[in-house]
Order: structure tokens, then sequence, then C-alpha cells
């Protein structure tokens, strides 16, 4: 692998061809990352090669063009595989993204596995995503599903944690990093407490992919999952990550086509890994979009983009500091690319329609993380996220749009 070039935003900026257009008549300011990244040209074109040049079915043709769409299709595999540090390219699956990755685990791992009486743990500042195909299990297993206690930092309660854990906890699942408060939740201190216990750990890598490295052996989990879309690829594709016993273990999610060995009516037999997963024909673009995802981020160093990214949350909490009724919402120890907020008096829904107005993209709501907000007595937040192609002029963007809506609403 070629070394990284070195970090230079405004170049990077120009990779992004969305970026240079302006939207309700102001240059374009997104700060919308958590939802998605927007997509290099790299990503764009290999997408674009693709339908133009040798769209065709993947595995199964015996044709040239077939051939090549297969060569690229698990090219991607390889280098999504070393891009998390996954022990073999088998152990990724590809799936539609963070919430069918969650979903195919919560299925076909815990309907086979889990009982009455066992416990599921996941946090207060979880997604939907990493709370419901758990409740969905629970109720079928009878199990249950016990929510992990939040400081009012946004951090998890170690104390409280470590008081939950004992021989019935089978399975806890942390997000890496909070969509709704950036909070990076200390892994390598909460996996140890929950395998101590016996525990199967999951981890929803959906919003740290597109902030800094991922090394799924070092984190020690047994599941990770995470979506394409949030790390410069395209949507409908993601990753789930599994060590090789259990993904051998489960059943498949799905049955049909690819997924078989050899089908009769007196019994089927299954594919190996991790074609056992990949029934029907999979997002052939998508996964070779991805797989250009990974090599423009290989191609950049990406210390130096979090570095970059994290100069401009701080800069941003100095300027939300002296900026008269703003309310930070969660001040997590350490935080990755969301700066959640209110502004005193007004509603969120309102504050995102107006600072639109002056091409400024910010998600407004609960963020999918209903539980989080009634715990903090919230009906939503004001959610700025950023990445690398971020700009201190982004955030000043941000702040001038903030003055208007607060002329305009209070
Ligand atoms: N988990 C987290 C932490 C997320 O932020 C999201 C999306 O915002 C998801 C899961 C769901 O991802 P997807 O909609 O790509 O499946």
């Amino acid at each position: 692998m070629a070394e990284p070039k070195k970090f230079n935003c405004e170049a990077i900026r120009a990779d992004f061809p969305i970026l240079k257009q302006t939207v309700n008549g102001h240059p374009l300011v997104y700060l919308d990352n958590a939802a998605t990244t927007q997509k290099p040209n790299a990503v764009i074109d290999a997408i674009s090669h693709y339908y133009r040049s040798y769209n065709s079915n993947v595995h199964r043709g015996a044709h040239a063009l077939a051939d090549q769409a297969t060569e690229a299709f698990e090219a991607s595999r390889t280098s999504m595989a070393q891009f998390i540090n996954s022990p073999k390219r088998e152990h990724i699956i590809w799936t539609r993204g963070t919430t069918e990755g969650m979903n195919i685990i919560a299925r076909a791992w815990g309907e086979a596995n889990l009982k009455a009486g066992d416990k599921i743990l996941v946090s207060h500042l979880e997604h939907h995503a990493n709370i419901v195909p758990w409740q969905m299990v629970a109720k079928k297993v009878g199990a249950t599903v016990e929510p992990i206690a939040i400081t009012p930092e946004g951090e998890i309660d170690i104390a409280a944690f470590k008081a939950q854990l004992d021989s019935s906890v089978k399975c806890v699942s942390f997000g890496q990093v909070s969509n709704a408060l950036g909070t990076v939740h200390p892994l390598d201190e909460l996996i140890p407490l929950a395998k101590a216990v016996g525990s199967l750990v999951i981890v929803d890598g959906a919003q740290a992919v597109g902030h800094f490295e991922i090394d799924v052996q070092a984190l020690g989990c047994d599941f990770y999952v995470f979506s394409g879309h949030k790390m410069f690829g395209p949507t409908g594709v993601g990753v789930l990550w599994g060590k090789e016993a259990l993904l051998e273990s489960m059943p498949p999610f799905l049955g049909g086509g690819e997924m078989i060995e050899t089908v009769s009516f007196s019994g089927t037999t299954f594919n190996v890994l991790p074609y056992k997963f990949e029934a029907g024909t999979p997002d052939i673009a998508g996964v070779i979009g991805l797989g250009a995802a990974v090599s423009y981020l290989n191609s950049i160093d990406r210390k130096a983009a979090y570095e970059h990214e994290h100069a401009l949350l701080e800069y941003t909490w100095e300027k939300a500091a002296n900026f008269d009724g703003l309310i930070r919402v969660g001040q997590p120890k350490v935080c990755a690319g969301v700066f959640s907020f209110l502004l005193e008096g007004t509603h969120p829904s309102d504050v995102g329609m107006i600072i639109d107005q002056q091409g400024v993209a910010v998600r407004t709501g609960h963020h999918c993380t209903q539980p989080l907000m009634s715990e903090f007595g919230l009906p939503g937040t004001v959610r700025a996220s950023f990445s690398f192609y971020n700009t201190k002029d982004d955030v000043d963007r941000l702040f001038g749009a903030l003055n208007k809506a607060k002329t305009f609403l209070l």
C-alpha cells in the first residue's frame, strides 16, 4: 500500500464535488456527516465505471464481464478485511448496513443462543438499531433487555455497568461512538468487563469508521457492524464482521441463491463463509464503491485528518461557550465528530430550518436515540456533525446562521 498523502483539507475538499455547490443561495456548509458522509470522486467514478463498463452478476457468470465484476467485488472484501484488521477476508459479510448487521446477529445468533432469564445489556445512548433488534429477539426467547445507565455528561456509567454484570448477562452491545453526543466509549475497559462474565460483545461501529482506524482484533469484540455510507462509501451497503467460530455456528439469516451448497427436497446444505450470509444478488456496485472508499481512506493520513476534525470540535466548543443562550448537550471526556446543542427558548427543528435557509445543513430531532432523549428530558437537539473536509469557516458560518436564527426566533 502506498504511503498516505500529507493531510491537506483544501485538496480533500476538491475530491468531493457536492461541496462546491450553493444551497438556498449560499455556499453549502455540510455538517450532517453523522447522518451520512459525502462521496469522493473516486467512489462515484468506481460505481459509474462498473455500470458503464462491466455491469454483470457476480460468482455465477461464465463470461468476461462476470469475471471482472466478481474480481472487483471480492477485491473490495480483501481490502475491507485489511482495513479493519480482520484475520481473514471470509469474516467480512456484506450487508445493507449497520441496521441489517445488527438484525442478523440478533436473529441468527440471538435466537439460537439466548433463552428465558438471559440478559442483554445496551446503554441508554444507543441508536435504535442497537436496541430494537434486541427487544425483538428478547421477546421471542423470553430474555430481557436492560439499559446501562449513563452519566449527566453522556458517558456510560462504568460503576453501574459493573454492578449489572453477572453470569445471566449473555450479550452486551455497545456503540463505539454515540451518534447523538459523539461520546467515544472506553471499549478497552468495557469489553474485558463483559468478557469476564462470559458475555458476547457486539460493537456498533457506525459512527467510528468515518473518524478513526478500526482494529477488530485489538478491540477484542465478537462482532463489529458498520455502514458504508458513513465512511464515504455508498448507501445500501455495510459490513458485518464476526469471529469465525461464531459465524460458522450461526444458522443463515436469509435463504435463497448464493448461500447454498446443494439444494434438494430431501435437504439443503449451506455455502461456506461468507456466502452463507449473502443470499441473493448483492449490491455489487455498492460493494465496489465501498472498496473505492477504503482505498480513498487509505490514501489519507487519517491521524492528521482526525486531529483536524478534533481541532474543529474544540473551536466549536470555544465559540459555543461564548454564545449567549446556547446549551451544549453532553460533555463527554472523549468526543468524536458531534456537537449537540439547544438554543434556549427555541425548538431544534425551527433552528435547523432557519440555518438551512443560510446553506448550513445540520440534523435536528431525536437522532434515533429516543431513550437517550428521555433520559435527558429533551424532545431532541440540533446536531452539527463534522468530517475531515469541514473547515473553520464552516464553524463560523454555523454560528453566523445561529445568530440569525436567534434574532428571528426570539
Ligand atoms: N448505529 C449508529 C450509531 C448510527 O449512527 C446509525 C445511523 O445513523 C445506525 C446505527 C444505523 O445505520 P444504518 O441506517 O446505516 O443502518
